[in-house]
């Protein structure tokens, strides 16, 4: 048997940090990443033969569970036909029209192979669409790792403890302004969009008062800018059209990833008809890619949505409140203050005050404690995998049931009784 520590060495002879994505280094943490061989529904098993629960989920594209027979079903039958053309498919029109048909007011989309691609195909497209340069968006909102979206992001960024980024011109940021998450910005003729994180999931779960998103579409319809929801988080996961159809607020333009892809490298951004159509090849806005509308990711994709029917989004919801509400009880019991705030089937979880942060600044006094990361590593000791850095979300997915809510409930207790 390898040792987990075995291979981070290895690892880190020919990979930056032993890693392909900063956070997965434990960084924040503290500590020797579990090097995965396989998972399968809930559990995820390491290299040592330890069993998990698993709430990282990939963060947030696990939403039926890892290796769901439908999907591994959709992904093998695909690649036995082809795993990539450079032409289009029809799998490309069957996951498109899933996604106009769910998310109202969508009527074209564009797939790409990742969240980062979608957002900053976005930025691109609504520069076109509107002559303008500036865009805005708000602290602690992560965006992917596109130059523009770099300022003051949340998730990886925020957990390397980087306020920006070193190899990002101070030219790449110029017309990106940043403002404070749940405070309804004033914004002039300027500017091109709005980019926002309807939930904000990637500095700890922060909720969106309840007032914020409908001013900011009304902002964007005052000046003429574009709202674009970066769903790359709530898509597909929050309500089944979505963060739009919760807040029963309609951006210009989506961005997709994660829960789209079931699981492979899949990101989306989509729009009403004229705004899409200043995209090449019908407008002067260029964007391309060699996987993009991969057959395998857009099969992975489909099977995903498939299972995501109204019905297993009410159970989400109740999943996500029995966590939630079980937490809160569980570290309340052991002395913690703590919030485990809640949005619909989206949970987060702050250590040192009961009241959620609104904003980047409240969440990074929490997150910066150090109390997040001594709770990690206990309850890594007993068996469930929280995200390794306090400016993630929990992700219980459909296949989290009551039992295994309530087996991590009992490994919670006793993991913080070792504290
Ligand atoms: C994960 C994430 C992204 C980036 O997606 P990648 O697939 O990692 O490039 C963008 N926006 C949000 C809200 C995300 O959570």
């Amino acid at each position: 048997m390898t040792s987990n520590s075995d291979l981070f060495l290895r690892a880190k002879q020919v990979i930056p940090g032993g890693v392909n994505s900063p956070v997965r280094a434990f960084g924040s943490v503290g500590g020797t990443p579990y090097f995965v061989t396989h998972a399968k529904g809930p559990f995820i098993y390491d290299a040592e033969e330890n069993c998990y629960i698993d709430y990282v989920q990939s963060y947030g594209p696990g939403i039926l569970g890892h290796a769901h027979p439908a999907v591994v079903k959709a992904i093998t039958e695909a690649a036995a036909k082809g795993t990539t053309f450079g032409a289009p498919t029809e799998a490309e029109i069957k996951l498109a029209e899933m996604v106009s048909e769910r998310i109202q007011g969508l009527e074209l989309v564009r797939f790409v192979s990742s969240g980062t691609e979608a957002t900053m195909s976005a930025i691109r497209l609504a520069r076109g669409a509107t002559g303008r340069n500036r865009i805005l968006k708000f602290a602690g909102c992560y965006h992917g790792h596109s130059d523009a979206l770099l300022a003051a992001g949340g998730s990886g960024v925020a957990n390397q403890g980087l306020s920006g980024c070193e190899g990002v011109t101070p030219g790449a940021v110029a017309d990106t302004i940043v403002a404070p998450y749940n405070v309804v910005p004033e914004i002039d003729e300027t500017v091109a969009a709005i980019i926002v994180e309807p939930v904000a999931a990637n500095m700890g779960l922060v909720a969106p008062n309840p007032s914020f998103l409908t001013e900011l579409r009304k902002v964007c319809d005052q000046t003429g800018a574009l709202l674009i929801f970066d769903e790359v988080i709530t898509g597909f996961r929050l309500a089944h059209g979505g963060a739009a159809e919760y807040f029963g607020v309609t951006p210009d333009i989506w961005c997709f990833g994660k829960v789209v892809g079931g699981g492979l490298p899949v990101g989306a951004f989509g729009a009403r008809r004229e705004i899409m159509e200043n995209l090449a090849p019908l407008g002067g806005v260029y964007q391309a890619g060699t996987l993009s509308g991969n057959p395998l990711a857009m099969a992975a994709g489909r099977a995903t949505l498939e299972l995501l029917n109204q019905e297993a989004h009410t159970q989400l919801v109740t999943t996500a409140t029995r966590l939630a509400d079980g937490l809160d009880e569980v570290f309340t019991a052991a002395g913690f203050s703590v919030s485990v705030p809640r949005v619909g089937s989206l949970v987060g979880l702050f250590f040192g005050d009961q009241t959620p942060p609104t904003n980047f600044d409240e969440a990074q006094k929490l997150a910066e404690n150090g109390i997040y990361s001594k709770v990690f590593h206990a309850l890594l000791r007993n068996g469930v995998a929280f995200a390794p850095g306090p400016y993630e979300g929990l992700f219980p997915s459909l296949v989290h049931s009551d039992q295994i809510i309530d087996t991590t409930l009992e490994r919670a207790a006793s993991a913080i009784a070792s504290i």
